[in-house]
């Protein structure tokens, strides 16, 4: 029996199902006419699995995909097969696909109805979660995009069998952050079952991943369109992004190495106590996510100095004050600055 999880929020309503999903595709679908969009990975692990559909895109996997080209290349290939308002998009993959999915879905002849088969974790607990849809533009990540839920969300953890290592530590730092802002129960549920957790043990990770989403949907429905509450979910992300932008790492080690960053920094600005940073910590290293790392810092100052959260002087920030409690806080820029050259020299 897999878990149900339903979001009502101001741009529509969403049903997230946890667990054994895939059996239910065919309900959710209803009968209605589908184009499927993938990657070439997923389309060759999993084709055999896909419903019956008009026709599948085949995108190419990577984060190099998620551009307007792309999207047009979409809109041209779906007047090919003459898609109209009433055909339903079903995007199965990682995270490059929900975003292009639900973006394309969104604007095609101003709005198909759509759906996902998140087929990573990461995907599963973030990227398919709270209906932010959007490519990127010169390096900037997501920056074109539309805020609008998908009707459902079907998560099935038989998928993360074919995971590489480091796409599922990807998964895990989202995991642990949404721990880290949210709930202390889950972290301390991370902190004794990590090793489960990493084999994949269907009963935990119907927990984690049920109790990750929950934490996630929740925040997205106080703040759906991200004007104040929803920025906790931006835990670690500035430093990650521009790490991102600069050297070539994965989304999840840069987001690990932006909360050991926020962490440090919130037991500087007396919040944190330091025995609860070292505890977050150690959770990233359990998961196999890096806590530090050499870089020059003349290249992640800059980039978060023009960060579109800057205003003046100060720097919008999220910060802990234990683990499981988070607050957002306007800092002076040459703090966090001070923060990041501590880092570049531990
Ligand atoms: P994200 O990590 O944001 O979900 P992607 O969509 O780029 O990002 O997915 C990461 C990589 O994992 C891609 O190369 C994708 O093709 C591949 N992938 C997606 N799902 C699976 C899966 N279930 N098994 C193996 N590889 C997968
Ligand atoms: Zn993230």
């Amino acid at each position: 029996m897999s878990q149900r999880i339903y979001f009502h929020g101001e741009t529509g309503r969403c049903q997230i199902l946890i667990d054994d999903s895939m059996s239910q595709l065919s309900a959710c679908l209803a009968g209605q006419e589908i184009i499927i969009i993938t990657d070439d990975n997923v389309n060759r692990l999993y084709n055999q699995l896909f419903p019956p559909a008009r026709d599948i895109i085949i995108l190419q996997s990577g984060e190099g995909t998620k551009t307007l080209l792309t999207v047009e290349s979409i809109y041209r290939q779906l007047l090919c097969v003459s898609a109209d308002r009433s055909t339903f998009i079903l995007g199965i993959g990682g995270g490059v696909v929900s975003d292009i999915t639900g973006f394309v879905a969104s604007t095609f002849m101003r709005g198909l109805r759509f759906g996902f088969v998140p087929t990573t974790l990461l995907a599963q607990v973030d990227a398919a979660i709270g209906g932010k849809n959007g490519v990127n533009l010169n390096g900037f990540k997501n920056m074109i995009g539309v805020v609008n839920q998908p009707d459902f969300v079907l998560i099935d953890f038989s998928f993360l069998k074919t995971l590489p290592a480091k796409e599922l530590a990807n998964g895990f730092s989202e995991i642990i952050k949404c721990a880290a802002i949210a709930s202390r129960d889950l972290f301390e549920l991370l902190e004794e079952e990590s090793e489960q957790a990493l084999r994949l043990d269907n009963d935990l990770l119907r927990r984690i991943v049920g109790e990750t989403v929950r934490i996630k949907t929740a925040i997205v429905s106080l703040d759906e369109k991200d004007r104040g509450q929803r920025k906790k979910l931006n835990f670690g992300h500035t430093f990650a992004h521009a790490l991102e932008k600069a050297y070539r790492i994965t989304h999840g080690e840069a987001v690990s190495l932006g909360m050991i960053l926020a962490a440090n920094l919130s037991v500087k600005k007396n919040m944190l106590e330091a025995a609860e940073a070292s505890r977050i910590r150690k959770l990233l290293q359990m998961f196999g996510l890096p806590v530090s790392m050499k870089f020059d810092r003349d290249k992640i100052v800059e980039p978060i100095h023009q960060d579109k959260k800057k205003s003046g002087q100060m720097i919008d920030f999220v910060l802990l004050r234990s683990i499981g409690e988070a607050s957002v806080e306007r800092l002076r820029f040459s703090e966090v600055g001070e923060a990041i050259d501590d880092l570049c020299e531990s």
